[in-house]
């Protein structure tokens, strides 16, 4: 493949209306999945047609952009972002980007076991990898089409390609995964890897109600307490996650448990991240609708970046302060689904 990317940018920074710095995108290149996770999919989920959808050229191009206006992380999600067609080509083009500090990935893991390596030689520094359950039969019916062994064989070969950082991230559901919470901490100590729970947010409408199964990381954190001797850490990624290092008796040990909770709200005012779906469009934040739709952009200047610089430059002015989830209400707080917008 080729592409045009060559751009001239002046300005260094995308600092929005209340000083916070955006040094980080969260880029979806696919709405499609292997897995129907149930707090994230509905059974007969529809998807977009292909055309609707960035090209891998077009995604290399918009992060070339970002990372020229001083975006230093860039994590690549979707959907599942490796059963995308030649994931891997856009894994090598953003890896060797200048400036580019972090190339990190977020998967279900289905497709590591014969791709972990080739993504670490990409340039790939971090995994994030999804599960939700150790139990086989649980995994299959929270996923409704997902392998666990598949999973850990995908994890086991993540391991061995020796990336930086491997993370679990972990939604519970009471009723359903909650009494797994200190199995999958175990399970994390035992792998030296680190985990975080992720608390459900009400994005897209799924089969159940978001309060019938929702589990707050304050309870979470309350039974692990109980199990180990959590130590907090100050660690912070200008994200909503909270992290604690787990001791053992003979000191810390390597795992650190992050505790993901967006409803709470005291981690807006540090927020430092944008998300771009992959239909192109950009979400200042996860929370809200505000957004600048920059596939016109791509596609309408295909040899001329400034537009697309300027829009970029200009949704600074339109970042919220914050968001708001309330789980009582009937609707989901925001229409699009998790898979549609990139967790
Ligand atoms: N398919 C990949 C995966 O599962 O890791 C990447 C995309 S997935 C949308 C990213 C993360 O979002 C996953 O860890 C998933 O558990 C989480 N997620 C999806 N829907 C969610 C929801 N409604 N509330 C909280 N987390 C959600
Ligand atoms: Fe697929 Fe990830 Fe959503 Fe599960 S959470 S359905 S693996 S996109």
């Amino acid at each position: 493949m080729s592409m045009m990317l060559d751009n001239v940018i002046t300005t260094p920074k995308l600092i929005d209306q209340f000083g916070r710095t955006v040094d980080y995108i969260r880029l979806s290149i696919t709405d499609r999945c292997d897995f129907r996770c149930v707090y994230c999919m509905s059974e007969d989920m529809m998807f977009l047609p292909r055309n609707e959808v960035l090209s891998l050229e077009e995604c290399a191009r918009l992060v070339k952009t970002f990372v020229g206006l001083g975006v230093s992380k860039v994590r690549i999600t979707g959907g599942e972002p490796l059963v995308r067609k030649n994931a891997l080509w856009l894994f090598e083009e953003v890896g060797q980007l200048e400036g580019l500090n972090e190339l990190v990935l977020t998967t279900n893991g289905s497709q590591l076991e014969s791709q972990a390596s080739a993504l670490k030689k990409a340039g790939v520094k971090r995994i994030n990898i999804s599960i939700d359950s150790l139990k086989p039969e649980r995994f299959k019916k929270i996923t409704r089409t997902g392998n666990l062994e598949q999973v850990l064989a995908g994890l086991q070969a993540s391991i061995h390609a020796g990336f930086e950082g491997i993370k679990l991230n972990t939604v519970l559901m009471r009723g359903s995964n909650d009494d797994e919470a200190a199995d999958l901490v175990q399970f994390a100590i035992d792998q030296k890897i680190d985990i975080s729970f992720i608390e459900e947010m009400p994005l897209g409408e799924v089969d159940h109600t978001r309060e019938s199964t929702f589990v707050s990381n304050t309870d979470t954190l309350k039974l692990l307490q109980s199990k180990y001797t959590l130590l907090p850490s100050t660690e912070t990624t200008g994200g909503p996650a909270r992290y604690w290092r787990v001791a053992q008796n003979n000191g810390e040990s390597a795992t650190k448990i992050g505790f993901i909770s967006p409803h709470s709200h005291n981690f807006c005012e540090s927020c430092n991240r944008v998300r771009i779906t992959c239909k192109g469009e950009l979400y200042l934040c996860l929370g809200q609708e505000d957004k600048v739709d920059l596939m016109p952009l791509l596609r309408q200047n295909p040899n001329d970046d400034a537009p697309l610089i300027a829009a970029i430059i200009g949704s600074m002015a339109i970042k919220p302060k914050g968001h708001d989830f309330d789980l009582r209400r009937a609707e989901p707080a925001v229409v699009r689904f998790m898979s549609h917008t990139g967790g």
